[in-house]
C-alpha cells in the first residue's frame, strides 16, 4: 500500500487531489468510479514492453510504450501532455549514461574525476548558454526548473524595481514577483504592446523589470516578445522571457529577441527532471544577495557570522552540490536541438497542430480556447472545452478507454485559463511535441468524437463543422 495513496477520480489518480483546491466547476460525471486504483495501474504500467528508441538524438525514449486499457487491450500511449513534462530525448539519456561512470563532485574535489565531472558541468553551462544565445554580460545560472529561476530573479531586483506582467502568465511568472504591476488580459499582440508602452509611461523614472511569456501554456499562442523588449528598452526597463515553452518548440536567442533574462525548465525540453536555467545581465546578479547561502557560493568566511565573502558570476546563486546529471542532459539536449532543423521541426508540428485543431473544429460541442484569435501563430498546444463535459471526467475518459494522455484544469494559469472559459470549469488541454505522430493526432480526435457521440446518446453523428482554422508558424518577435 502506497503511503498517501491519492483518491482516484474518473478512473485515475489524482495526485493532486492530495492538497485542497479550488472546486472544479461541473459536476463529476464519473467514468466507472472505484474500479482502479493507483496500486492497480503502477503494477500494469510497469509490466509494458520497453520502450523502442530509433536512433538520433532527438528521439524520445518511451515511444511506443503500451499502457492498459479498460477495454482489457494494451494500446501505445499517446502522449497529449509534452506542455507538462515533455518526454526524454536519446541525447540526454546518452549524456547521462556516459558520466555515470565518472560520477564525482563538482567543483570540490582535486581528484582525475572531480575534474571531469567539473568540467563537464561548465561545459554545460557554456552549452546552454550558447543556445540561448548569451553573450559574455550574461550568467548562466542552473536551477531547478523555470519557477525556482523566476524566483531566483525576484530576488535579485534592485530594490524598488517595479514589474510589469501580464494575467496571461503561469503562476511562475506570475506569483513570484513582489508588488507587480498586473497588465489585464490583452486582445491581441498590438494591445499587450500598446498596454507595456501605456505603463511604462505611467510608472516614470525606476528600475523596472517587464515580465512575459513567449508562449502561452494554456493556448499555445506566442506573445510579441520582440516588439514588447523595443517598448520596454525605449523607458529603460529590462525584460524577462519565460520561455518554458517556447523553447520546445522556436529557437530562443536573448539577443536576437533583445531580452535581458531568460529561464526555461529542461523537463519541458526532452531533458530529465530537476535542471532549469536562468540567463541574464549579471549587473543585478552579482549584486544581489545570494539566492541560496552555503558552501560553494562563498570566496571567504571569517570567523565573526557576518564576515562572509560571496562569489560573483553563477556560483554565487548555486550553493551546494549542484545537479550535474541534470545539467549536462539539458545541454546535451540543447545541443541537439541546435544541430537539428528547427524550421523542419515547426513546420512539422504545425502541419500536425492543423490536424488536430481541424479534427476538433469538426467534432459538435468543441469550443478552443483563444486569446488572440484561432488565426494567431502558436505551438503546439491547444485547449478546449466540450459542452456539457466535465473535463476531468473527459480527461479521465482518454486515458482508461483510449490510452490517451491530455491535461485537464487550469494550467497553473488561472486567471488566463478562467477568463478563456465560456463557462465555470475547467478546460483540456493537448500538446504536441517531438514524439506526436498524425495517427495519435487522429486517435485522439477520433476519441473525443466517441466520447461526444456517447453523452448525446448516440444522436451526435450530425454533420461535422466544416469550418477549418488556418495557421501557420510566424517567428517570434
Ligand atoms: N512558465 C510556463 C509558460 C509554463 O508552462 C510552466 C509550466 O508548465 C512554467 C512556467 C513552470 O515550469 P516549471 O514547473 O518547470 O517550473
Amino acid at each position: 500500500m502506497l503511503v498517501g495513496n491519492p483518491p482516484v477520480r474518473g478512473g485515475v489518480p489524482r495526485v493532486n487531489d492530495l492538497a485542497p483546491h479550488e472546486p472544479y466547476g461541473a459536476s463529476a460525471d464519473p467514468v466507472d468510479p472505484g474500479s482502479r486504483t493507483l496500486e492497480a495501474i503502477v503494477p500494469l504500467l510497469a509490466t509494458c514492453p520497453p520502450s523502442t528508441v530509433e536512433p538520433g538524438p532527438l528521439a524520445l525514449l518511451g515511444a511506443g510504450v503500451e499502457v492498459p486499457t479498460d477495454r482489457g487491450v494494451a494500446v501505445p500511449y499517446a502522449n497529449f501532455d509534452v506542455a507538462a513534462s515533455a518526454p526524454c530525448a536519446r541525447a540526454a539519456a546518452d549524456a547521462v549514461n556516459a558520466l555515470l561512470p565518472y560520477y564525482a563532485s563538482v567543483h570540490r574535489g582535486a581528484g582525475a574525476l572531480s575534474q571531469r565531472c567539473t568540467l563537464a558541468y561548465e561545459q554545460a553551462r557554456q552549452v546552454v548558454g550558447d543556445f540561448l544565445g548569451c553573450g559574455p554580460e550574461h550568467a548562466v545560472v542552473f536551477t531547478r526548473n523555470t519557477t525556482d529561476a523566476t524566483n531566483l530573479l525576484a530576488r535579485a531586483l534592485p530594490p524598488g524595481t517595479t514589474v510589469v506582467t501580464f494575467a496571461g502568465e503561469h503562476h511562475a511568472n506570475l506569483l513570484p514577483w513582489p508588488d507587480a504591476v498586473r497588465l489585464p488580459l490583452p486582445d491581441g499582440p498590438a494591445a499587450a504592446v500598446a498596454a507595456v508602452d501605456a505603463a511604462l509611461a505611467g510608472l516614470g523614472a525606476g528600475t523596472t523589470l517587464v515580465a512575459v511569456t513567449g508562449a502561452s501554456n494554456v493556448t499555445g499562442e506566442l506573445w510579441p516578445v520582440r516588439q514588447l523588449a523595443e517598448v520596454a528598452h525605449r523607458y529603460g526597463a529590462r525584460v524577462a522571457l519565460d520561455a518554458a515553452q517556447l523553447a520546445a518548440h522556436r529557437p530562443v536567442n536573448v539577443s536576437e529577441l533583445d531580452v535581458d533574462y531568460v529561464v526555461l525548465s529542461g523537463h519541458k525540453l526532452y531533458a530529465p527532471f530537476g535542471a532549469g536555467v536562468l540567463a541574464g545581465r549579471c549587473d543585478w546578479l552579482d549584486a544581489a544577495p545570494p539566492y541560496l547561502r552555503g558552501g560553494g557560493a562563498t570566496k571567504h568566511v571569517g570567523d565573526a557570522p557576518g564576515d562572509v565573502r560571496w562569489h560573483t558570476g553563477p556560483a554565487r546563486h548555486e550553493a551546494g552540490t549542484p545537479n550535474l546529471l541534470g545539467a549536462v542532459a539539458l545541454a546535451a539536449v540543447c545541443a541537439a536541438l541546435e544541430a537539428a532543423d528547427r524550421d523542419a521541426l515547426a513546420a512539422r508540428e504545425d502541419s500536425l497542430l492543423d490536424r488536430l485543431r481541424q479534427g476538433l473544429d469538426a467534432i459538435p460541442g468543441i469550443q478552443q480556447l483563444s486569446l488572440f484569435g484561432p488565426d494567431h501563430p502558436r505551438v503546439g498546444i491547444v485547449s478546449f472545452v466540450v459542452d456539457g463535459q466535465d473535463s476531468a471526467t473527459v480527461a479521465a475518459r482518454l486515458s482508461t478507454r483510449h490510452g490517451i494522455g491530455v491535461r485537464d484544469g487550469l494550467f497553473c494559469a488561472h486567471p488566463l485559463t478562467r477568463h478563456l472559459l465560456p463557462a465555470r470549469g475547467t478546460a483540456l488541454r493537448a500538446s504536441l511535441g517531438l514524439g506526436t505522430t498524425t495517427t495519435d493526432v487522429d486517435r485522439l480526435v477520433s476519441a473525443l468524437t466517441e466520447q461526444v457521440r456517447v453523452r448525446a446518446g448516440g444522436c451526435a453523428d450530425a454533420a461535422p463543422r466544416t469550418t477549418a482554422p488556418g495557421r501557420r508558424s510566424q517567428p517570434v518577435g
